[in-house]
């Protein structure tokens, strides 16, 4: 008898243990594991660059204040088969692929707390946390006059650009932004922290640089600092009768086999669907202060429409106002240096364009930028990355082709007119002979698939990297967002 009532006892509660566990979402158990770092307070739109990533709500947030949080969380969420525990990581929220960051539904890491920056002893290198966006960086390293490879604009997260790649101002004397770092603090998919660099893991080490976020949680950059003063910012605007003009001064400092190391340079087409017209610019900046360098002496000649030179400082330059989120499309293609081809890609735009203008209005955005051979001839001596980039390609171009646009009721069918228009200029590119098979992470629209373009040896380096550190695939398959390996 007492045998009999403690058996049905044992099933009863055994049974609302189940039922618990199975009503118990991923985030009560963070919540119960990490207290009020874990919150169900959304997000604010201003937390992101795109309306596809504002857009999204995700059950809760985790605010790590340490990578041990993070490691609490992930291996929570990676012993967890309740549903719901899919997440995703936001650092400074720039990627404007819906979902890459951010997840509908499910848990997502915001990393903003994690943003202290210390400098070393020597001052040879500064420890980021891996929140920061390129403002405190810059912030932070001017006072001792120097910096670090990272973006453009300031508010840009460390994050993501790191694991992409990053095309910084400094990029032609040290490289891409990854090959500046000298360690990684990262949590990996069973919860471990473990501390990356040339001597540890380096198989890690190298598929951090240009892996996106498919091996681990990083937590914390030690980036390589440089001494760095003031620098000249040139900025000239033209009438789009002098496109093929302003092509040929690109071209003429982008195809330079002595490319000048202090150039950091983009030309730009800007395209308004509702005023039906064009602006060409250039942002022809150059890492020393000297105002109107000689090497955009091509550039000063054509006649313009604005033409300014200044001299300021790399956190001055970065310390961009922020934009309200608009939807964004991004993709990208690599180009032998030509300027006929980019005259050619010019005319493809605009017969593809030119009468498109949906409601709310469109404009497109196409940023060229040099990518010199001495910049990528810098990434061996640093350990090397997985962007399979060769230095005796010479030097080449990379096209940022992108869409900004209010109205989501027309998201549909811009999607649809950049896609024609993408492919449009990709066979331009193809027919020039011109088109190179490197697609810029960092750039890359959600239909790319820049892994692969870094080749079969980087690619199945990768593979076999996260099956190493990853063998269940929580970094592909519960982290479902940005461009996955397997
Ligand atoms: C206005 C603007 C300016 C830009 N300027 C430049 C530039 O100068 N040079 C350049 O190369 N690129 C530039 N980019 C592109 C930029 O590098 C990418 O959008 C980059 O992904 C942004 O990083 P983030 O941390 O802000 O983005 P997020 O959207 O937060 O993250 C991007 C990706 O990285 C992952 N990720 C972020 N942090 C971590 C982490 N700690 N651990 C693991 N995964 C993580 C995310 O999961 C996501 O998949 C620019 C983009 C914009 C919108």
């Amino acid at each position: 008898m007492r045998l009999a009532e403690r058996s049905t006892t044992t099933a009863l509660v055994a049974a609302a243990a189940v039922s618990a566990a199975s009503y118990e979402t991923c985030c009560d158990r963070l919540a119960s594991a990490l207290g009020d770092i874990v919150t169900t307070t959304p997000f604010t739109a201003n937390d992101w660059f795109s309306i596809q990533e504002s857009s999204l709500v995700p059950a809760c947030i985790v605010r790590p204040r340490s990578a041990q949080d993070v490691s609490k969380a992930v291996t929570i969420l990676n012993s967890s088969r309740a549903s719901g525990c899919q997440f995703a990581v936001k650092g400074g929220g720039h990627t404007p692929a819906g979902g890459f960051a951010n997840i509908q539904g499910g848990v997502t890491f915001d990393m903003g707390n994690l943003n202290a920056t210390a400098l070393s002893e020597k001052g040879t290198s500064v420890a980021v946390g891996a929140g920061a966006v390129w403002n405190d960086v810059y912030g932070y390293l001017d006072g001792f006059n120097l910096a670090a490879a990272g973006g453009r604009n300031g508010l840009v997260g460390v994050g993501g650009l790191l694991l992409g790649g990053g095309i910084s101002h400094f990029s032609p004397r040290v490289g891409w932004a990854c090959d500046g770092v000298v360690g990684y603090e990262v949590v990996l998919a069973n919860g471990t922290i473990a501390n990356i660099s040339a001597t540890s893991h380096p198989d890690l080490y190298r598929a951090l640089k240009g892996g996106g976020n498919n091996l681990g949680v990083v937590t914390r950059y030690e980036l390589k600092t440089f001494p760095q003063g003031n620098m000249s910012v040139n900025t000239f605007s033209y009438d789009v009768s002098q496109v093929g003009a302003v092509f040929d001064a690109f071209n003429d400092v982008a195809a330079d086999p002595n490319f000048d190391p202090y150039v950091s340079l983009q030309a730009g087409l800007l395209y308004s669907s509702a005023a039906k017209t064009w602006s060409v610019s250039a942002s022809a900046y150059y890492t020393k202060p000297v105002l109107h360098p000689e090497v955009y002496s091509g550039f000063e000649a054509l006649p313009s429409i604005s033409n300014t030179s200044s001299i300021t400082s790399v956190a001055s330059l970065a310390a961009e106002n922020p934009t309200p989120p608009l939807n964004w499309l991004f993709a990208t293609l690599t180009l032998g240096t030509s300027s006929e081809t980019m005259l050619d890609i010019f005319k493809t735009l605009n017969g593809s364009l030119y009468d498109f203008n949906p409601a709310g209005g469109v404009t497109w955005n196409f940023a060229f930028e040099p990518l010199p051979s001495v910049m990528l001839s810098k990434s061996a001596a640093t350990g090397g990355n997985v962007l399979g980039l060769n230095p005796k390609d010479g030097n080449g171009i990379v096209l940022l082709f992108s869409a900004l646009w209010p109205n989501s009721s027309s998201s549909d069918t811009i999607y649809q007119k950049g896609r024609e228009t993408f492919a449009a200029i990709e066979t331009v590119a193809e027919r020039k002979g011109e088109l190179r098979k490197f697609e810029y992470l960092n750039y890359a629209g959600p239909h790319q698939s820049p892994l692969a373009s870094y080749g079969a040896e980087s690619l199945n380096f990768l593979r076999q990297v996260s099956k190493k550190y990853d063998p269940t695939g929580v970094f592909q398959h519960k982290v479902p967002g940005g461009f996955k390996l397997w």
